[in-house]
């Protein structure tokens, strides 16, 4: 296999090893457009293209269609996103605790495709609040009512 280093333009070996001229590892979508850039998909003429384009400066930025295209291809959905930012999970675990677990859930519908990891984590965030909110508050509303009547 060749590969055009996304980052120098350089040709080496594998697309998801560090580039020996730059030192670059894609990772995140990244992975998905040095997937896209090597001899899996392009020609040697077409990769000597690119490899002319992104050392005269250009950065590659494929298609969302493309990019689809690579997550199916590589099947590993989920080595390819890099999930939620620590940010979020915590502004998402607040949410699902002291307003609604409905977010997560949204989360999770939204982000299933382009994000699976993401909406993986999401999920498991609001889970056990969901469950909190569905079945404890209930469970306790009932059980204030069998005292105050
Ligand atoms: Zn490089």
């Amino acid at each position: 296999m060749t590969a055009v280093c996304t980052k120098c333009g350089g040709l080496h070996g594998q697309y998801d090893r560090v580039c020996p001229a730059c030192g670059a590892l894609p990772s995140g979508d990244g992975l998905l457009v040095a997937w896209l850039l090597s001899s899996e998909n392009l020609s040697d003429e077409a990769m000597a293209r690119v490899s002319d384009r992104i050392r005269s400066g250009e950065v590659i930025q494929p298609s969302e269609r493309q990019l689809r295209q690579a997550r199916v291809a590589l099947g590993s959905h989920l080595s390819s996103d890099p999930g939620m930012t620590f940010g979020q999970r915590v502004g998402l675990l607040l949410t699902s605790l002291f307003l609604t677990p409905l977010v997560g859930w949204a989360l999770w519908v939204g982000w299933r495709r382009s994000r699976p990891r993401a909406a993986l984590e999401a999920l498991a965030l609001s889970l056990p609040a969901s469950v909190m909110f569905f079945l404890l508050i209930p469970i306790a509303g009932y059980t204030w009512n069998l005292f105050a009547s």
